[in-house]
């Protein structure tokens, strides 16, 4: 018998629910809860963090997990690291099911940056009209750059006010299209466009409307996270819930 915890957040843990679903496989799908209306999904779903590494290595003890994947966004590190330690503490196998970066292709206008402070850094002197599209977290320490106009977009409508002196935030979620992040970049007279290397499909529509506009991105690269087993595709992530097949890609050190 197995018992599957889904880290989830992210249009691939979606499509990984609905396969586990449809296959009629005992799992949860747990949120972190950062948004008010999450996703449905066609498993039982849990909401909220565990407490650390300590409470998720104690939530699967309780709820008999025997396998562990974390579908989580790539920029989540924190939650990543602590399955990486709770199931390393706990004896249950864990796989990370995790889409490929962005690279560049011809006529894309890169800066790749480390880290928010190095985008923060990036950012040209003369004032700019800038698509900040980087979700709701870590807006903060682009208050350091007040001189330029943030477009931002958002899940959620702000409940107070925005950390940036000169922005206005449009409020959608994903997939997004490249038509329809032309058309938005164009209305607002986006002249920059800042982007976390997120990868996969349902975000990458702003990274081809840059090119197709011509523009400049600066692209924040991935945080590092412990080493762990990456499946790529979702029938890799079955094939090692159903025969243990190691996942191709293990272990990664990703950013290390
Ligand atoms: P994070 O910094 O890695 O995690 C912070 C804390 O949130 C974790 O320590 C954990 O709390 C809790 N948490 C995160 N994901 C969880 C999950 N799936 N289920 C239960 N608890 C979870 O994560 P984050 O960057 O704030 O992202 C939060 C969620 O939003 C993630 O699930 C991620 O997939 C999704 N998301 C993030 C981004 C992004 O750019 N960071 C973008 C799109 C979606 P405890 O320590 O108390 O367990």
């Amino acid at each position: 018998m197995t018992r599957i915890l889904l880290l989830g957040g992210t249009t691939e843990a979606s499509g990984l629910a609905r396969a586990l679903a449809a296959r009629g496989r005992d799992a949860v799908f747990s949120y972190a809860g950062r948004t008010k209306a999450p996703v449905g999904q066609p498993l039982p779903v849990r909401v909220g963090g565990f407490g650390g590494v300590a409470g998720l290595a104690e939530y699967l003890r309780a709820e008999a997990i025997t396998h562990v994947i974390d579908a989580t966004h790539p920029f989540a590190a924190r939650i990543s690291a602590n399955a990486v330690a709770a199931c390393r503490a706990t004896g249950v196998p864990l796989c990370a099911y995790e889409r490929p970066q962005w690279d560049p292709g011809p006529g894309d206008r890169w800066t790749r940056v480390p880290d928010i402070a190095g985008a923060v850094a990036a950012l040209p002197a003369a004032p700019a009209r800038i698509f900040l599209a980087i979700g709701r977290q870590n807006l903060e320490p682009f208050a350091a750059s007040p001189r330029h106009f943030y477009l931002l977009r958002l899940v959620d409508a702000p409940e107070g006010p925005l950390p940036l002196p000169e922005a206005e935030a449009v409020i959608d979620r994903g997939p997004f299209t490249e038509p329809g992040d032309r058309a938005l970049m164009q209305a607002h007279r986006i002249g920059l466009i800042v982007a976390k290397n997120a990868g996969g499909s349902g975000a990458r529509a702003k990274l081809d409307a840059a090119r197709a506009l011509g523009l400049p991105v600066i692209v924040i690269d991935r945080p590092a996270v412990p080493p762990r087993p990456v499946a790529l595709e979702v029938e890799q992530v079955l094939a090692w819930l159903d025969h243990g097949a190691p996942p191709p890609t293990s272990p990664t050190e990703r950013g290390v």
